[in-house]
């Protein structure tokens, strides 16, 4: 059957061709308004009620078209294109309509409204607003490149959680009793990032709320997180009980060790290495680089290469390579087993 209107190309939609039917009506019921609103400070865009702090005002205006134009029928792809009309508020706004690879412009002009606001962020800031506190402290003093470390581990779950939650900012930072406090604007993703820091350090985490006042009309509470980080770190070296262990890693209470003296790798939980008493006897940089020279029997005779000793020792059960590292408490010598 052919098209009813044109009568020359085959009818496809109730009796009209593709070109006759996106010409029989129009097909979009573009918004009121478009507004978009601005932070004079930070540049973060409004659109509707959220705030943006990663987009261009170009992109606003672009992603407040598409989310509140109508498209009355689902069988058409739409593209839109517009242009601000300079003095007049308007958008000059072009709705690109395809169908079965025929295409129409529909145009329409759409009142655009500009205003700039200090963002939530902003204001808060200005204001030295804050509602949580997140204090880190170590049963051992934390030396400068642990700080760093932790540091750049906050920094990159603040950025995480700014996905999340677009108003979360640090107010300030303040290193305190050998450790650091951390005044963020948010609880809740106060709480998330205490809980990280403490995951990754293997620390425990206590929260204590105190009301700070009212805000719309509720109590308003800040939030102090206590992280406590315990005195041993990934990569120490421990005795407890009777075994020798490197911590190779802390997670949700648990501490995968390897054996000094088998290098095999050992669970013990956090709570079992506290109850009965633990001694930490090296760090990490207290491991000493030595060579092999050579084995005979049973013994493996080797130089380490901080005082060029040379030792004698039993060969251990598990394979040691040309070059390897030693670990020394007092009187005993081990060699660093490979995880
Ligand atoms: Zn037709
Ligand atoms: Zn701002």
């Amino acid at each position: 059957m052919k098209c009813v209107v044109c009568g020359r190309k085959e009818a496809k939609i109730n009796g009209l061709c593709e070109e006759c039917f996106l010409n029989s009506r129009s097909f979009i019921k573009p918004p009121r308004n478009v507004e978009v609103v601005k932070c004079p400070r930070c540049d973060g865009v409004r659109i509707g009620n959220t705030w943006h702090y990663d987009r261009t005002v170009d992109e606003a205006i672009l992603e407040s078209l598409t989310k509140n134009s109508r498209i009355l029928d689902d069988r058409l792809d739409v593209n839109i294109k517009y242009s601000i009309i300079e003095n007049m508020n308007m958008l000059d706004v072009e709705y690109i309509l395809s169908l079965n690879g025929e295409q129409k412009v529909e145009r329409h002009g759409v009142p655009y409204i500009f205003k700039k606001q200090l963002c939530p962020r902003c204001s808060r800031f200005s204001g030295d607003y804050f509602e949580s506190i997140i204090q880190i402290r170590s049963d051992r003093e934390m030396n400068r490149d642990e700080i760093l470390d932790l540091e750049y581990f906050i920094i990159k779950n603040v950025e995480n959680e700014q996905k999340r939650n677009p108003d979360l900012y640090v107010l300030k930072k303040e290193s305190r009793d050998g450790g650091m406090d951390y005044y963020l604007s948010s609880n809740s993703s106060g709480r998330v990032i205490a809980r990280r820091v403490a995951e990754r350090y293997g620390a425990s985490v206590k929260e204590s709320p105190h009301l700070a006042g009212v805000k719309e009309g509720k109590d308003f509470y800040r939030i102090t997180f206590s992280v406590r980080l315990p005195d041993y770190r990934e990569g120490d070296f421990i005795s407890w009980r009777n075994g020798v262990f490197r911590v190779l890693a802390i997670k949700r209470g648990q501490i995968k060790v390897i054996n000094l003296r088998t290098g095999e790798i050992e669970s013990i939980t956090q709570k079992d290495l506290k109850d009965q008493g633990y001694r930490i006897f090296a760090r990490s940089e207290d491991m000493v680089k030595a060579v092999k020279l050579y084995e005979e029997k049973d013994y493996m005779h080797f130089m380490e290469t901080r005082y060029y000793k040379v030792y004698a020792v039993k060969k251990p059960s598990f394979n040691v390579r040309k070059e390897f590292y030693i670990v020394i408490d007092g009187d005993d010598i081990y060699i660093v087993p490979e995880a």
